[in-house]
C-alpha cells in the first residue's frame, strides 16, 4: 500500500502544480492582453509620481493615418476630479489609453507632477495609476485572491478595508464560501457590476495618486449603479479621478467636465456651467434625462 501511496502523492504534488502553473499562464495572457508595445527609452528615470497632477498638452493621436484625437488640452489638479464625455467613437477611451502608454503620442505631450510620461520608467507610470476597467479581468482564484491583485502584499486588514469601502461586504456573505469563494472562468460567474466593485477595491489597495474609472457601457440596474456611485466617492477622495462617463448622472459632482466630440476638445466646464452654455453637454443631458438613462 506504502508503495502505491508515494507515487500517488507525488502525482498530486505534479499535478497541483501543474494547475499552478497554468493558473499563472492564464494571469499571463490576461495580463499580456493589456501590454502595450512601448519600450521605456534607454534614459527613462525611476520616478516616484507622487501628486498626481495630470496635465494633456495639444495632444494629437493618430490609429495608422486615422485621426483619432487633434490638438487636445486640459490639466487636472491634484485631487480634482475630471470627466471626459462625449459621442461614441469621440476618443475618450483613447485618452486612458495614451494615459497609461498603452500608446504613444504622436503630437504633443502628458505630463504627471511636470514629468512628460515618455521620460520615465512604466513601472513608474503604472504605479502612479490605478484603473477600473469596464470590464474587469477575474482570474480562477478565491474571491479575496482577486482583490489582493491590487497589491499582491496587502494584508488581510487592508483587503477587508478595501472590500468595505468598495461595497463589497454584504455581495460576499452571500457567498457559499464567502470570500474563499472561487471566481472567474471555472467559478462563480460576476455580474458586471459586482466586477466593477472588485475592480475598485483592487484600486484602493493600490494606492496610487491617480484612478482613472472606465464606466461600463452596458446598463447596470440602478442599485448597482448607485453602489458603485457611492463606492467611487470613497475611493476618490484624495485621489485625482479621471472618469470616462457614459452616463451624465455619474458626473454632475465633477470639479471640471471635458466634452470632447470627434478628437476635440470643443466645451470645458462644470455641470451646472455646461447647462447654461445650452451647447453639445446640455443636449446629451437632456437626451439622457428624456430616455430615463
Ligand atoms: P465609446 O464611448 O464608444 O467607448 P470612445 O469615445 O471611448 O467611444 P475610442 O474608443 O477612444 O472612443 O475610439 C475613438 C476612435 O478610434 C473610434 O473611431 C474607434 O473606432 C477608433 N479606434 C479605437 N481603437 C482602435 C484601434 N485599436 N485601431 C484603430 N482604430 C481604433
Amino acid at each position: 500500500m506504502m508503495q502505491l501511496f508515494i507515487p500517488l502523492n507525488f502525482l498530486g504534488f505534479v499535478y497541483r502544480e501543474i494547475r499552478g502553473a497554468f493558473a499563472n499562464i492564464e494571469r499571463m495572457f490576461a495580463l499580456l492582453d493589456k501590454v502595450p508595445m512601448i519600450n521605456d527609452s534607454a534614459n527613462a528615470k525611476t520616478q516616484a509620481l507622487t501628486q498626481g497632477r495630470v496635465s494633456f498638452e495639444h495632444v494629437g493621436f493618430r490609429y495608422d493615418s486615422r485621426a483619432i484625437l487633434d490638438d487636445v488640452s486640459f490639466t487636472i489638479e491634484a485631487g480634482q476630479k475630471v470627466a471626459i464625455v462625449g459621442d461614441s467613437g469621440a476618443g475618450k477611451s483613447t485618452l486612458v489609453k495614451l494615459l497609461f502608454r498603452f500608446y504613444d503620442v504622436v503630437d504633443g505631450r502628458i505630463c504627471i507632477d511636470g514629468h512628460d510620461i515618455r521620460t520615465v520608467t512604466q513601472d513608474s507610470l503604472r504605479q502612479a495609476i490605478a484603473i477600473v476597467p469596464q470590464d474587469t479581468v477575474l482570474f480562477n482564484d478565491t474571491l479575496i485572491e482577486n482583490i489582493r491583485y491590487g497589491r499582491p502584499t496587502a494584508s488581510m486588514e487592508d483587503v477587508n478595508s478595501a472590500i468595505q469601502m468598495a461595497h463589497l461586504s454584504q455581495f460576499i456573505e452571500s457567498l457559499p464560501d464567502g470570500g474563499q469563494t472561487r471566481v472567474g472562468e471555472r467559478g462563480l460567474k460576476l455580474s458586471g457590476g459586482e466586477k466593477q466593485r472588485v475592480a475598485i477595491a483592487r484600486a484602493i489597495l493600490k494606492k496610487s495618486p491617480i484612478l482613472v474609472f472606465d464606466e461600463a457601457t452596458s446598463s447596470l440596474d440602478s442599485h448597482s449603479e448607485q453602489a458603485i456611485l457611492t463606492a467611487l466617492k470613497e475611493v476618490a477622495k484624495g485621489h485625482t479621478s479621471l472618469v470616462i462617463a457614459h452616463r451624465l448622472s455619474t458626473v454632475v459632482d465633477a470639479d471640471r467636465i471635458i466634452v470632447l466630440s470627434k478628437g476635440k476638445v470643443v466645451e470645458t466646464g462644470s455641470h451646472n456651467d455646461l447647462l447654461a452654455a445650452c451647447g453639445l453637454y446640455a443636449n446629451l443631458w437632456r437626451v439622457q434625462q428624456e430616455s430615463g438613462r
